[in-house]
């Protein structure tokens, strides 16, 4: 069926990531012929990329949907096609057009270059009489990025690069080697020829995405390549001017990396740093691999390579077992870390939920119930993240990146909010696909 008259409306939820994968979603929708809209009023296709960070995040996706089409009905409307993409859409799978009939398509975060396809299979059970039902969670062989549209969009000087997807971590807290699956890193040539078609279409400033983007293992030129040697690649492409990267992870953070921040005058001096706790203990239990003495050792290290270093990190509070001595431990590796902001999270159970085993976490060994410390510890945490950034605006007031030469316009430090995963039942999650990925990379 013809699609050059549909409208498609994207609502999108979390981290950078997302907004990354929306942009390229539109521009898949684009292709296939609908016209994007800023509103879901009489858009044809209502399409939802969401993000399981939040607790009861399938809640909220369930209620939107219902909002959609409640909102369709009050005006009389036909409801749209609802889409929902994203780490709910990976986590759910079937089960979201079970529990909302109102969902017309399901896709997975690496199966939306299918979208043409499934829209067109939707096309067609309409055509049958039926009310469209498409579910592709697949984690496929092939990679997405080669079957995406070439011509990028741009709105304005800055942009997201997805350079690295999934992970192979497995925090004890997160979802995201579930839903995004093993760690996999686009060929540096295809990141270059990007990021040359933005700066050709005015971007400056670009983002490199990754779950764990200091993971990154490309090649080039018929050779590996770091994250470092990918920066110092494009610091070699005129009239860009700023590089950034996000999120990273402290056992990633590697000795070229470091160097880069010294040595490459286009990498922003700003960091985000997660390091979920300051007790040694609980971070044994979140499958961490590191320690508070080893994170702050690397901090040191960072800034002695980049005194003007802007870090930024995340912590949990009410994690599973937290006793008043961590979350302690915690608030004194916050100050120690001097951060340029920081962003708290309250534990919820749900996160815990996706251990391999299957079992709940840390929960029930001694200290504190799950969510008991949450009240009472989140309001120090916060007064502690909410003087940081205040700290570091002061210091950094007046200053311009990069300073050797002048850039287009006078750009202030900003901490960027980018953590990402919470879990669900690890039952429900494919790791056999997350297996199967991972060997085709190997
Ligand atoms: S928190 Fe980060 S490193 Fe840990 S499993 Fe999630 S994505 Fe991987």
């Amino acid at each position: 069926m013809a699609t050059e008259h549909r409208t498609a409306h994207i609502k999108t939820f979390g981290c950078q990531m997302n907004v990354y994968d929306s942009e390229r979603m539109a521009e898949v929708l684009a292709e296939a012929g609908y016209r994007l809209s800023d509103s879901a009023d009489n858009a044809d296709l209502v399409l939802l990329n969401t993000c399981h960070i939040r607790e009861k995040a399938s809640d909220k996706v369930y209620s939107e949907v219902g909002r959609v089409r409640a909102e369709a009905m009050e005006r009389n409307a036909r409801p749209p096609m609802v889409a929902v993409a994203g780490c709910v859409a990976q986590a759910e799978g079937g089960e979201m057009i079970r529990r909302a009939p109102g969902v017309n398509l399901v896709v997975g975060p690496q199966s939306y270059h299918r979208l043409p396809q499934l829209l067109q299979e939707m096309d067609a059970q309409a055509a049958r009489g039926k009310r469209p039902h498409v579910v592709d969670t697949e984690f496929p062989a092939d990679d997405k990025f080669d079957h995406l549209p070439t011509a990028r969009s741009v709105r304005g000087p800055t942009a997201f690069v997805t350079v690295q997807e999934g992970c192979d971590k497995f925090c004890t807290f997160c979802v995201v080697p579930y839903t995004r699956g093993a760690e996999v890193s686009r060929p540096a040539q295809a990141i270059l020829d990007e990021v040359r078609q933005l700066v050709d279409k005015g971007v400056v400033d670009v983002t490199l995405l990754g779950q764990n983007v200091n993971a990154y293992h490309g090649e080039h030129a018929g050779g590996p390549l770091s994250l470092a040697g990918l920066a110092d690649r494009l610091a070699e492409i005129p009239g860009l001017k700023r590089i950034r990267y996000t999120t990273s992870h402290p056992r990633d953070m590697a000795d070229d990396l470091i160097v880069a921040h010294r040595d490459n005058p286009k990498l922003m001096p700003f960091l985000h740093l997660p390091v979920q706790s300051g007790s040694d203990r609980l971070l044994a239990a979140m499958n961490r691999k590191h320690t508070a003495a080893s994170y702050l050792a690397l901090v040191e290290r960072l800034r002695a390579a980049r005194p003007d270093l802007a870090l930024s990190g995340d912590f949990i509070v009410g994690f599973p077992g937290e006793t008043d001595a961590d979350f302690e431990a915690t608030l004194e590796l916050v100050r120690a870390a001097d951060y340029a902001q920081a962003y708290s999270f309250k534990y919820s159970p749900a996160r815990n939920a996706c251990r391999r085993d299957g079992r709940p976490g840390a929960g029930g060994r001694q200290g504190r119930a799950p969510g008991a410390v949450a009240g009472p510890a989140v309001r120090p945490a916060g007064a502690l993240q909410r003087r940081l950034p205040r700290a570091h605006v002061r210091t950094a007031a007046g200053a311009t990146w990069p300073p050797r030469r002048a850039v287009h316009r006078p750009f202030a430090i900003h901490a960027v909010r980018s953590r990402h995963g919470t879990g669900r039942q690890a039952r429900r999650y494919d790791t056999g696909a997350h297996r199967r990925r991972r060997s085709a990379q190997s």
